[in-house]
């Protein structure tokens, strides 16, 4: 029998308040008492993931039938209480199932092991009204979690999760809505490159760059993973993540606030192209675009993602693809244009020149349209 194709549901989606962004806050769970309980929330988890996971499989191989979130919650109604979770978080991992199996397009996704050598990282998501927030307590199923409150929990909590580092550690993830930012930037545009060698290079020269200490930290990781000394690679790995990451957030930060319009390429492709998808991961490409993306509009800024085709190869003053191509054009850091003999020290500054006036043109062409 052919199975049926999951079909997205079209979801209604609300009209999106424009001065209302999302942004997800994520805090430690302070006390280390609580981690057997958590760990324990965590198992009852596993078993609505691998039971959704079973029955959808089975659905969709005897009866062409692909389950969707509301099948798969009727099917689990009342499957909480006997697990001892809350019947919301029973319904947010039936939602979270569903857009997986979509996202990756897989008749069944993997098992989420309670235990053994490839146990799943704790996960406990839930919906805002499964919570209570008072100061640093976050209430869930009627027992107070203590976190560390590391910045304030402002706006309007829609969703969250608990969620387990590789170290075991627990920490509450909340996505809350929060209001733009009256802000006054100095720069009205700016085009961004992002790439390999460095993050990211703006069409005003500025560098952001993967700093040196990413680099000191793999160079240990890997003597590390070649000594096979799993839990300190584990660990510094986990350091390399979180300098990342606040190294981005920081950088981001400050592009949302200094330029008005961001223009970023659109890179997913580029990499992959030229056999090199593992890289673009490292570079946290995706990364850098999503925050780029929700703090511009925080600070009352806008971003746009502009098709960078070409950025690299044309000429940013005579606008003639003159420049370094293909594999072998890899390489070349710096060029003259053979038409007007502009000279460009950086190949990735010109390209994000080329994409700011790549958006320019675009956001006039969509005015006009
Ligand atoms: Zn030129």
């Amino acid at each position: 029998m052919i199975a049926v194709k999951p079909k997205r549901k079209m979801a209604k989606k609300k009209p999106k308040d424009p001065d209302k962004v999302t942004s997800t806050l994520r805090y430690r769970v302070k006390d280390a008492s609580e981690l057997p309980r958590l760990d324990k929330l965590a198992r009852s988890v596993n078993y609505v993931w691998n039971y959704c996971n079973e029955t959808s499989f089975n659905a969709v191989r005897n009866h062409g039938k692909w389950l969707s979130e509301f099948d798969l919650q009727a099917l689990t109604t009342g499957a909480g209480k006997e697990l001892g979770i809350s019947s919301v978080t029973v319904q947010a991992i039936c939602k979270e199932y569903v857009t997986r199996r979509l996202q990756f397009k897989k008749r069944k996704l993997r098992w989420r092991a309670s235990s053994g050598s490839k146990k799943s990282l704790g996960w406990i998501p839930f919906k805002a009204n499964a919570i209570q927030i008072n100061g640093d307590r976050i209430t869930y199923l009627g027992h107070p979690y203590k976190i560390w409150l590391s910045r304030p929990i402002n706006g309007k909590v829609l969703s969250g999760s608990f969620s387990q580092d590789a170290q075991g550690r627990w920490y509450v993830n909340l996505a809350c809505e929060v209001a733009r930012l009256d802000h006054r930037h100095q720069v009205e545009e700016v085009g961004i490159d992002l790439g390999l060698k460095t993050s990211a290079v703006l069409s005003d020269g500025t560098l952001i760059e993967n700093r040196s200490e990413f680099r000191k930290l793999e160079e240990k990781l890997g003597k590390a993973q070649r000594a096979k000394k799993k839990k300190q690679a584990k660990k510094i790995h986990a350091k390399i993540k979180n300098k990342r990451r606040d190294f981005l957030h920081q950088e981001t930060t400050k592009i949302a606030k200094k330029y008005h319009t961001v223009f970023v390429g659109d890179v997913s492709g580029k990499f992959v192209q030229s056999g090199n998808g593992k890289s673009s991961t490292d570079a946290s490409i995706g990364v850098i675009r999503d925050l780029l993306k929700y703090k511009a509009i925080r600070h009352s800024g806008y971003c746009y993602e502009v098709n960078e085709n070409s950025s690299t190869v044309t000429c940013s003053v005579c606008h003639n693809k003159t420049g370094p191509s293909g594999l072998s054009g890899l390489g070349v850091r710096e060029w003259s244009c053979s038409e007007c003999h502009a000279h460009h020290d950086d190949r990735d500054v010109n390209a994000a020149k080329n994409i700011l006036r790549f958006g320019r043109e675009s956001l006039r062409a969509a005015k006009a349209a």
